[in-house]
């Protein structure tokens, strides 16, 4: 039989509880910072060492966190679904749970890439990037993160995933940062949403079915539900 396509589309909450904030519950700060003050790329020209500092530190929360129940119930999935994890996320949880196919949509804190060639992109040698540390080409290093206000490139690979989903779980995003939460739209009316957030779910997810529990508990009681259903068939 044809395993099911299962979407996961994950923001901020799905990490919480490995102890990495989200952004809008802490009043549209990150980490104390303003967003316009360390991830658009005005703050990169006016102020390049801050943002360095800033992912620094990103950086070392996320090396120093760990998978939650959460990460874990979308890993184990992949036994009985075809599972594509879509994230907003930045940091490598869902890689360290074990899921295998992971697309990150606002680029990934472990990696740097070049400001000459933005394919040029390379894991980080060591936990922090200076001013000074060069690409293959010559020019300065920067996270590989997609700002605020920059293109997002895997906008379209990222649709594509959705528009073949059977079933959709968002997980721990607030649909309020775009073009990512337009995603939602993409599902096929045949399809099923899923949405797990402790918080009530935005106007464009009306018609999913709302698991109203933090990601760690309601992540695997709907991996329960799920595989049950297939069992039942
Ligand atoms: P957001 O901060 O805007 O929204 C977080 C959502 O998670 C809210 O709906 C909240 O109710 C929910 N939530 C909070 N605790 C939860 C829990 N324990 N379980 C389940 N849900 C929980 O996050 P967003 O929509 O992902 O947008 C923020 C942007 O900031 C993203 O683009 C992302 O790149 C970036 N960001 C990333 C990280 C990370 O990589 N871990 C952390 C903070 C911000």
């Amino acid at each position: 039989m044809t395993r099911q396509r299962l979407v996961v589309f994950s923001g901020a909450g799905v990490s919480a509880e490995s102890g990495l904030r989200t952004f809008r519950d802490s009043d549209g700060l990150w980490e104390e910072h303003r967003i316009e003050d360390v991830a658009t790329p005005e703050a990169w020209r006016r102020d390049p060492a801050t943002v360095l500092r800033f992912y620094d530190m990103r950086r070392e929360q996320v090396l120093a966190a760990r998978p939650n129940a959460a990460h874990r119930a979308i890993a184990d999935l992949e036994d009985r679904f075809h599972v594509e994890v879509v994230t907003q996320n930045i940091d490598d949880l869902h890689e360290r749970a074990g899921s295998t196919r992971v697309l990150h949509l606002h680029g990934e804190i472990l990696k740097v890439r070049s400001t000459a060639e933005p394919t040029l992109i390379t894991r980080l040698n060591g936990t922090s990037l200076r001013l000074g540390d060069r690409c293959a080409l010559g020019s300065q290093l920067r996270p590989h993160i997609v700002w605020f206000g920059e293109e997002v490139p895997e906008m379209q690979r990222a649709a594509a995933l959705i528009s073949k989903a059977d079933v959709l779980v968002v997980v721990g995003t607030s649909l309020q940062v775009y073009p990512a939460a337009g995603l939602i739209h993409y599902l096929p009316r045949t399809a099923e949403m899923f949405v797990v957030d402790p918080k009530d779910p935005q106007v464009g997810v009306q018609g999913a079915h709302h698991w109203k529990q933090k990601a760690s508990e309601g992540l695997p009681a709907l991996a329960l539900h799920l595989r049950k259903r297939i069992s039942d068939r």
